[in-house]
């Protein structure tokens, strides 16, 4: 959400059935073709005759849906109709969103919102506290002010990041529950809901694909998947989990599950490197820096899109212990963990196999 405005048009569509492939126009730029590339070699390689997918730029990164059967267009359009009336809702980078118009009216008055907005504020505050401030959605002005994933990324001067620091505090948020208003109490507070959009967005996704009744399916929206349905052949589903030490597409190792979903919050999603040191977007909200608790990635293996993409994040900012004390009350959530020093710890009921040999499992 926090990334360029990508434009909602039929252009940035990509259709695949029975491997056919459809690009409509080529608007992107480099990276994000090489990393649509990735995606459409991936998607062509785990797609059987019958089976078809469709992949579209939203929610800042790339949207991808594969219904395990033929056909399907209206399931198709009614899911990106979804994702894009969330986005209108949701990004910081459109003037007219209920975000944007939240965060022009900070410290002034409060904002009347659409209820799917204030059904995931609500959810962002419920993380906010359960988290104790690690998870925080009103992050939005350290966003701004590092510009981490946009060309004008930098590192602040001290002052500036002490500066803003009293405006990211997650209990300045009022909301209305009667009338799903949202009131910022600090001008210059911002909202931003990057770490828990998508997973609602999947998870509406989700929704519309059980309600047409279709048995299986998969749904990865730049990280948050889900899976649907039991395999044809009944064995588990096989993901790949992000290396986070490699570009994207090189996986780590594979996670095998039943119908689940899978979300990663990691150091290689968006980040710059100064003087060899790596600057990622995952923020400490103590600290206005970004996150510092020895891991490279964290995954959530829950049954929820949008509580997993806030449990990743929150899991990275606090680190292991405090994650593994979030995650023994949160009922069914499992995890991959991944440290710096390239050692990993699962959860007890996680099955995932290495397959990158300079990673290790520890105890
Ligand atoms: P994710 O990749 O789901 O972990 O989300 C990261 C995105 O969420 C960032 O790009 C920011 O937009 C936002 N964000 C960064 N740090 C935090 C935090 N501590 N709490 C909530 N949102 C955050
Ligand atoms: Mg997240």
């Amino acid at each position: 959400m926090n990334s360029d405005r990508l434009t909602i048009n039929n252009e940035k569509r990509i259709e695949i059935s029975n491997h056919e492939l459809l690009i409509r126009k080529s608007f992107l730029s480099f990276t994000r073709t090489a990393s649509l590339y990735i995606l459409i070699i991936f998607i062509l390689l785990s797609c059987s005759k019958t089976d078809s997918s469709r992949a579209e730029l939203a929610l800042g990164t790339v949207c991808s849906v594969t219904l395990f059967e033929e056909g399907k267009t209206s399931v198709y359009e009614e899911i990106f109709t979804r994702i894009n009336t969330i986005e209108i809702l949701m990004s910081v980078n459109i003037p007219s969103s209920d975000i944007s118009r939240i965060n022009a009216a900070a410290g002034i008055e409060s904002v009347q919102v659409h209820e799917d907005t204030f059904k995931v504020i609500e959810r962002a505050v419920f993380f906010a506290e359960f988290s104790g401030g690690a998870f925080d959605p009103t992050v939005g002005p350290l966003v701004s002010l590092w510009g981490i994933g946009t060309r004008d990324h930098q590192l602040p001067a001290q002052d500036e990041i002490e500066k803003i620091l009293p405006l990211v505090n997650w209990r300045n948020i009022e909301l209305d529950t009667e009338t799903h208003s949202v009131f910022l109490k600090l001008p210059g507070m911002a909202r931003d809901l990057g770490a828990i959009a998508k997973g609602y967005a999947a998870d509406e996704a989700a929704y519309i694909i059980r309600k047409a009744e279709i048995e299986r399916a998969k749904i990865d929206f730049g990280g948050d998947i889900i899976l649907i349905g039991i395999k044809e052949d009944k064995s588990l589903w096989r993901v790949g989990i992000q290396n986070p030490g490699l570009s994207k597409g090189n996986i780590l190792g594979i996670l095998q599950m039943q119908e689940k979903t899978v979300v990663t919050s990691g150091v290689y999603e968006r980040y710059f490197i100064k003087d060899e040191k790596r600057y990622h977007h995952i923020f400490d909200p103590f600290t206005g820096y970004p996150a510092e608790s020895g891991l490279l990635s964290v995954t959530v293996i829950s049954d929820i899109s949008m509580d997993a993409d806030a449990l990743s994040t929150a899991i990275f900012v606090l680190g292991y212990e405090k994650g593994m004390d979030l995650l023994t009350v949160f009922p069914g959530a499992e995890a991959i963990f991944v440290f710096e020093d390239k050692s990993v710890r699962v959860t007890a009921g996680v099955d995932f196999k290495l397959t990158d040999e300079s990673y290790w499992i520890a105890e």
